[in-house]
């Protein structure tokens, strides 16, 4: 496998997925932690900082349950097993390491919400200014499943965010990324450097991974697409490998590197683009999509075709192009306007809107300050 040098960091999230901490389906085990563990206490002692995004709650917590195999079968069942299983997972890791790890749990709201982002970012610099380190997991006993993040991946790519890491690692069971799945495909050829995340990367993301991996290739490419969007370098790594750990003290990479992108998101335009849902999608024609892409423009109600779900001014929609049945995400925005009133002055000049709605808001629907370009179409 070719080699790859990883630029200089200082400040790195590593998640560790459940595949390395549960190889068995249940409980922790030490077979694939203890290099990563040495790997963490050497960039420590290099004067780096490491946060950790752990998952395994939920395996250690089957642990504690005799006789039932099998995955959780209800999710008060996986809550409930979450919850077990967290201070396991705790005193676990805590076993390596002779500094402090301090546990954080969060949810997509802390994520969403400004003051409890603001504030998670605040707890996360003080403890790393303590010398300890962060341990996170998603708070899977209290998070309701639609307002989840969901999966480790996307969480640790929020969590390097939110602490303005320079590096996200992935470790997991496979080599990186590949052109078809390696383990149903032996001619499948390894990519080691992705410069951009474009469609026909995400189309390399196969099937899902194991029973107890909640991502499988594609939760990894979202997180290095958000990772990478906000300036961080995030690399794939086979963590059943010990000596990955090794060449990667040294600069060494054998696995897959997504390069930061050259000019990152603003942190604005990066929440509203990774973070914030959106409720509905504004169609547009060629030209608005023209305008938009290339030329800097707001979206005008002039260039609007049609609307898709039930959305209020101040949401965040999706802007698409139709083509044939399908829909091509071209930017994510903050609308003036909601579903409703953009259905009466679709297609028409926006000194028509007072006209066809008896008051205006403002004459575009969408301002380019509120609007974000989606890079992959
Ligand atoms: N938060 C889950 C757990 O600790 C894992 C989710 C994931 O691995 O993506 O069990």
């Amino acid at each position: 496998m070719e080699s790859i040098s990883v630029p200089e960091w200082k400040r790195a999230v590593i998640k560790v997925g459940s595949a390395l901490i549960a190889p068995e389906g249940r409980g922790c085990s030490t077979k694939h932690l203890l290099p990563i563990a040495r790997f963490i206490i050497e960039s420590r002692n290099r004067g780096r900082e490491v946060i950790l995004v752990s998952s395994g709650a939920v395996a250690a917590g089957r642990s504690l349950k005799p006789g039932r195999g099998g995955a959780p079968r209800s999710i008060p069942e996986k809550q409930a097993l979450a919850a077990l299983g967290q201070p396991l997972l705790m005193a676990y890791w805590s076993r390596f390491f002779d500094f402090p790890c301090a546990q954080l749990l969060l949810t997509y709201d802390d994520l969403l919400n400004r003051h409890r982002f603001v504030n998670a970012r605040n707890t996360l610099h003080e403890l790393l200014r303590l010398g300890s380190m962060p341990v996170v997991n998603e708070n899977d006993t209290v998070a309701v499943e639609e307002l989840k993040v969901g999966d480790n991946d996307n969480l640790a790519a929020h969590v390097a965010v939110l602490a303005g890491a320079d590096l996200l690692v992935i470790c997991s069971d496979v080599d990186g990324l590949f052109d078809a799945d390696p383990r149903a495909n032996p001619d499948a050829r390894h990519i080691p450097v992705v410069e951009t995340i474009d469609a026909d990367i995400y189309a390399l993301a196969g099937g899902k991974g194991g029973p107890l991996a909640t991502g499988g290739m594609r939760t990894k490419l979202e997180a290095a697409d958000k990772a990478t969007a906000r300036g961080i370098d995030t690399i794939l790594i086979n963590g059943t490998k010990g000596e990955n750990f090794e060449h990667l003290l040294k600069g060494v990479l054998h696995g897959t590197i997504f390069h930061r992108r050259d000019t990152p998101l603003t942190a604005k335009k990066h929440w509203m683009l990774h973070t914030l849902p959106s409720t509905g999608r504004i169609v547009v024609d060629e030209g608005a999509a023209r305008a938009l892409r290339s030329e800097g423009a707001s979206l005008l109600p002039s260039g609007i075709v049609d609307v898709e779900g039930r959305f209020a001014a101040g949401d965040a929609v999706e802007i698409v192009r139709r083509r044939a049945a399908e829909a091509h995400p071209i930017a994510k925005g903050i609308t003036q306007y909601g579903d409703q009133e953009l259905l009466r002055i679709r297609g028409r000049h926006s000194r028509d809107i007072e006209e066809a709605l008896g008051y205006v808001y403002t004459d575009v629907v969408i301002h380019r300050d509120d609007l974000v370009l989606i890079e992959t179409p």
